[in-house]
């Protein structure tokens, strides 16, 4: 689908870098999924102007230009309340193998050679002709996900470049990875410790977003990528993979990187945490792993009522994440043609449905009611309280305010 090309703000931006000796043109991603057919998202455009230029342009067109990465050459460029990142193009000057150091250039040979893969340097121009200067075309042809010139170089430049290579095999790649980028990544792979834990984060969970992450995860356990950045994989194994993709798929959940996750590491709550620091999970990602480790595994012939207390008692949140992964287990080998495992799927996907929609009910007193019998404020209070609450609990939550405040007043009086 090319509409997103056919855009009046897109042509406002060509319209505006086009002028008195400039040039733009889309790169990257947006060039890459139309070729390829798929939806494009956002719109990274590359000139040969610099980024004051750039600003100076828009300010005298009356276009909202905001500087978001002037120290990279980039500039937004808000039209239509849709946002294009304009870029200077740039080219490699040195490196720390952290990430690459840039110059602005007017050259678009080097601009495309300082990207990591082919597929990700093509441009497209005004006229909508594509401009490939890497070899990219071909790549996009066959699945290829290649680096652009040697791989150890490119990778030694930014070894972040191992887990795009990954990343983008995932999403885009078929066959096998390109086998010197798989040499060379698995050469380099002592490196990745090296890398800030934002930028390797961020890229595992674009991997771990993938259609399919399966055939990734593969290759790059092969040639003990893994390891280095997830070694709580290693006891684990990686096999859940395949049975949870196809129960998402089966069942219609979103894709979740955090349940992929889940499924090939160990729920250790010590080990998670040391996860979650390492990789600095934000706080609502650390929290679904704490969730998750918290709860106790499921048994999938639970009565309503022991099902009741145990999401009470352990929330809810953790327990359909265990719910989730057993229910992917459990299909996967139903898959295989076990009847239990089917039966048990059966009453997973019951306990997962009744999780999803539990509220969880609210106690009907609190320690205003103690205190109004008497008692004093102290730890008396809450003693009672939750006295009173364990037997609520315990009697499947059947009390309602005025049963429980007449057992209140026989303990207090
Ligand atoms: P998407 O945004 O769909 O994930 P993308 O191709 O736009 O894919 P980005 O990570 O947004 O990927 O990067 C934009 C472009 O910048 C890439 O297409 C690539 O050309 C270049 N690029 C990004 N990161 C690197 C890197 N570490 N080394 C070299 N080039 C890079
Ligand atoms: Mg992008």
């Amino acid at each position: 689908d090319q509409a997103w090309f056919q855009d009046p703000a897109l042509g406002r931006v060509f319209a505006l870098l086009n002028a008195d000796g400039g040039e733009g043109r889309v790169v990257g991603g947006a060039v890459r999924n139309s070729l390829m057919g798929l939806a494009v998202a956002d719109i990274d455009i590359a000139t040969t102007l610099l980024p004051e230029a750039v600003l100076e342009r828009a300010a005298a067109a009356g276009i909202k230009a905001v500087p978001t990465g002037i120290d990279h050459g980039t500039v937004t460029l808000v039209i239509d309340g849709r946002p294009f990142e304009v870029t200077t193009l740039r080219t490699d000057v040195e490196t720390d193998g952290r990430r690459a150091k840039v110059a602005f250039s007017a050259d678009w040979q080097s601009d495309a050679e300082r990207r990591d893969l082919t597929i990700n340097a093509l441009y497209a121009n005004a006229a909508g002709e594509v401009i490939d200067l890497v070899g990219g075309l071909d790549d996009i042809e066959k699945r290829n996900i290649r680096f652009i010139g040697n791989a150890a170089t490119r990778i030694a430049e930014d070894y972040l470049r191992i887990l795009r290579f990954f990343r983008f095999f995932a999403w885009y790649g078929s066959g096998r990875p390109d086998a010197e980028g798989l040499r060379a990544s698995s050469a380099a792979r002592s490196k990745l410790k090296t890398l800030s834990a934002e930028r390797v984060w961020s890229e595992l969970r674009k991997l771990l977003s993938a259609e399919d992450p399966g055939r990734a995860l593969l290759w790059m356990r092969q040639v003990a990528v893994l390891s280095e950045i997830l070694p709580e994989t290693e006891k684990w194994g990686i096999d859940a993979i395949p049975a949870l993709v196809s129960t998402e798929k089966a069942l219609g959940w979103a894709r979740d990187p955090l349940l992929r996750l889940a499924s090939i590491i160990p729920p250790d709550p010590a080990r998670l945490e040391e996860l979650a620091a390492r990789l600095k999970f934000s706080n609502a990602e650390a929290a679904y792993f704490r969730a998750w480790a918290k709860a106790a595994p499921v048994n999938d012939e639970i009565s309503a009522a022991a099902f009741e207390k145990l999401l009470y008692g352990n929330g809810v949140d953790g327990i359909i994440v265990r719910l989730k992964l057993a229910l992917g287990v459990a299909r996967g080998k139903a898959e295989n043609g076990s009847f239990d495992e089917m039966s048990r799927s059966a009453r997973l996907s019951k306990l997962l449905d009744h999780a999803r929609i539990w509220k969880k009910p609210q106690f009907p007193l609190n320690g205003a009611d103690v205190m109004a019998m008497g008692i004093q404020a102290g730890p008396k209070v809450g003693e009672i309280l939750s006295t009173l609450e364990n037997q609520w609990v315990e009697e499947n939550f059947v009390s309602d305010r005025a049963a429980l405040l007449a057992r209140l007043s026989e303990i207090a009086g």
